[in-house]
C-alpha cells in the first residue's frame, strides 16, 4: 500500500530550508536506509528513562560499497553495544555533536565500523543496545518534540531521536537522502495501566507480575513509526483501532463512526478490497504535531480529534486501501493526488461538506505563486515528479487532475473507471501509463490532449498562469 507523512499544502513551506541553513553543507546525502527496524523496549516511568535493543536491517542503496553506518540518538542516550547479525561485537565511536546546519541541534551520533564492506544493494543486520533519558527538542524551534517519558504521555518516534536513526550530523543531508518505507516490530514493556499504541497489527499483550508487553509487527511498509503511550481507551471495528484519552471517548466513537461509513462509501465506489483494512488513529495531545500514513498510523491531536472537519486525514488514508500497487520506480505518487480529490469527495458526502470548486480555485492559485517563472520545478511535468523528487507537489497537481477528471466524466464514469483500475491491477500493479489507458478506456470522449496537458507538459500551468480558472479549464477540456 501506498503510504507517506501526510503533506498539507501549509505545511510544505515549513519543510523549505529557511535562511538559517542557507550556507551549504559539506555533508554528502547518505545512502544506507533502515529496511527493518525491530525494537524491543523497557520504560522507567520513575527515572524518565528507557533502555532496550533496536536491530537494523541496513540497506546500501548507492553504487559503492560502504564501510560503515552513521546513527542519530537522542543527545542524553549512549549505546553500550553493538553486535552484527551473527551476535558477534561490532566496533564503534560515539559522541554528543552539532548538526553542521542546525547549531541547536545536538545529537549522540554513532558510526558502526563495519568489518567487511557492504556492498551496493546488499542488506547488513546491526543491533544497538542503547539506553537513557527520553528529552525533546523544542530549542531547535521544533515546538512539538516535547517528548518524555510521562505518565500522562510519553510517543517514542524518530523525531527525538527515541531509537537510532541511520543519518548524517546535517539537516540538509538527511533531507536529501533517499525515503524508503520500511518494516516494523516494536516490543515495549510498561506499568499494565498504560496502553501501548502504533500501527501495524497487534500481535500480543502479555502481563507479567504488573508490567504488560505490547508486541505490534508492520503490515506493510511504513514511512514511519510513532509510538504513543498513555492510559488510552482503545475502540475497534472492521480493522480500525481508535486509541483515545478518555475524555474523548465521544470524538472516538464519532471517528469510528466516519471510518466505517467511509470504507462503505468507499466499497460501493470501487468495489471490494483484495485485503482487510487496517488502520490505527492514536490521539496524542495538542501542540505535539500530527502525521499519518495507512501504514504507520494516524497520530492525531486532541483538538483534532473532536472536530469533524479534521476526519478528511482519516479519508485519505482510507482512500489509499483502494490503491494497486504503483510499479513505477520511482513514482510520479499520483495516487497521493487522488487520495487529495477523494478525501474532500467523501467530506461533501458524509458530513456535507460544501466548497469542492473554490478549493480548486484555491490550490490553483497556490500553484501558479509557488511555480514562479524562476522555479525549477514549474518546468517538470506531472510524469517526472519522482524522477525529479517533487512528489511533495504531486498532492496539489495530483488534486487538480483528478478534480478535473471527476467533472469531466462525472462521478459515477470517474468512480468506475478508478474502481476497475484497482480491481484490474491490485494483484498485479500497475503504472501511470496503466491508468491513463484504464482512465481513457472508461471514458466516451477523448482524454489525450487532456492527460497531455497535465501527465506529459506543464501546458495546465502555463493556461493558469496567462489567468484562466480551473473553471476556464474545465470549459476547454469540453470542447
Ligand atoms: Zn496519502
Amino acid at each position: 500500500m501506498q503510504s507517506h507523512p501526510r503533506m498539507s499544502f501549509a505545511t510544505l513551506f515549513l519543510l523549505t530550508p529557511c535562511a538559517l541553513f542557507a550556507q551549504t553543507s559539506e555533508q554528502a546525502a547518505l545512502q544506507l536506509r533502515e529496511s527493518r527496524v525491530a525494537l524491543s523496549l523497557a520504560l522507567d516511568y520513575e527515572e524518565g528513562s528507557l533502555r532496550g535493543l533496536a536491530t537494523f536491517n541496513i540497506l546500501n542503496v548507492s553504487d559503492s560499497p560502504a564501510t560503515e553506518v552513521p546513527f542519530n540518538l537522542n543527545r542524553l542516550m549512549t549505546v553500550q553495544n553493538v553486535r552484527d547479525g551473527q551476535g558477534a561485537p561490532v566496533a564503534f565511536t560515539q559522541d554528543v555533536v552539532t548538526f553542521s546546519d542546525s547549531p541547536r541541534q545536538q545529537v549522540t551520533h554513532v558510526r558502526v565500523s563495519l568489518s567487511v564492506p557492504l556492498e551496493p544493494d546488499s542488506l547488513t543486520r546491526l543491533t544497538l543496545d542503547y539506553s537513557g533519558y527520553l528529552t525533546g527538542y523544542t530549542e531547535t524551534g521544533s515546538r512539538y518534540i516535547q517528548d518524555r517519558i510521562d505518565e500522562e504521555f510519553t510517543i517514542l518516534r524518530a523525531d527525538a531521536y527515541a531509537f537510532p536513526v541511520v543519518g548524517q550530523t546535517s539537516w540538509r543531508a538527511n533531507r536529501a537522502a533517499p525515503h524508503i518505507p520500511f518494516d516494523f516490530e516494536v516490543s515495549v514493556t510498561l506499568p499494565e495501566r498504560f496502553t501501548v499504541a502504533s500501527g501495524g497489527s497487534l500481535v500480543e499483550r502479555q502481563v507479567d507480575d504488573g508490567l504488560a508487553t505490547y508486541v505490534y509487527r508492520s503490515t506493510a511498509a511504513a514511512p514511519f513509526l510513532n509510538i504513543p503511550i498513555a492510559e488510552y481507551g482503545l475502540l475497534k471495528s472492521d480493522g480500525i483501532r481508535v486509541y483515545y484519552f478518555p475524555e474523548d471517548s465521544a470524538g472516538a466513537a464519532l471517528l469510528l463512526d466516519r471510518a466505517q461509513r467511509a470504507l462503505a462509501l468507499l466499497t460501493d465506489w470501487f468495489g471490494p478490497l483484495g485485503q482487510r483494512p487496517e488502520l490505527a488513529v492514536m490521539e496524542i495531545p495538542d501542540g505535539w504535531g500530527s502525521q499519518a500514513s495507512l501504514a504507520g498510523g494516524i497520530i492525531q491531536t486532541a483538538s483534532a480529534f473532536r472536530d469533524l472537519s479534521q476526519m478528511r486525514q482519516l479519508y485519505h488514508e482510507l482512500t489509499h486501501l483502494w490503491n494497486a500497487p504503483d510499479t513505477d520506480l520511482p513514482s510520479a505518487r499520483w495516487n497521493e493526488g487522488l487520495a487529495t480529490y477523494l478525501e474532500r469527495r467523501i467530506a461533501a458526502a458524509l458530513d456535507g461538506w460544501t466548497g469542492l470548486d473554490a478549493y480548486a480555485e484555491r490550490v490553483a492559485a497556490y500553484l501558479v505563486e509557488r511555480l514562479g517563472e524562476t522555479s525549477d520545478a514549474a518546468g517538470v511535468s506531472f510524469r517526472r515528479y519522482g524522477d525529479a523528487g517533487l512528489t511533495d507537489y504531486s498532492y496539489s497537481v495530483g488534486f487538480l487532475m483528478f478534480y478535473l477528471l471527476g467533472e469531466l466524466l462525472g462521478d459515477a464514469a470517474f468512480d468506475q473507471a478508478i474502481g476497475g483500475y484497482y480491481q484490474s491491477h491490485r494483484e498485479t500493479g500497475g503504472t501511470f501509463e496503466d491508468l491513463i489507458a484504464q482512465i481513457d478506456e472508461s471514458s466516451d470522449s477523448d482524454l489525450t490532449r487532456f492527460f497531455e496537458e497535465w501527465v506529459y507538459t506543464t501546458t495546465w500551468l502555463d493556461q493558469l498562469r496567462s489567468g484562466a480558472s480551473v473553471a476556464d479549464l474545465l470549459e476547454r477540456a469540453r470542447l
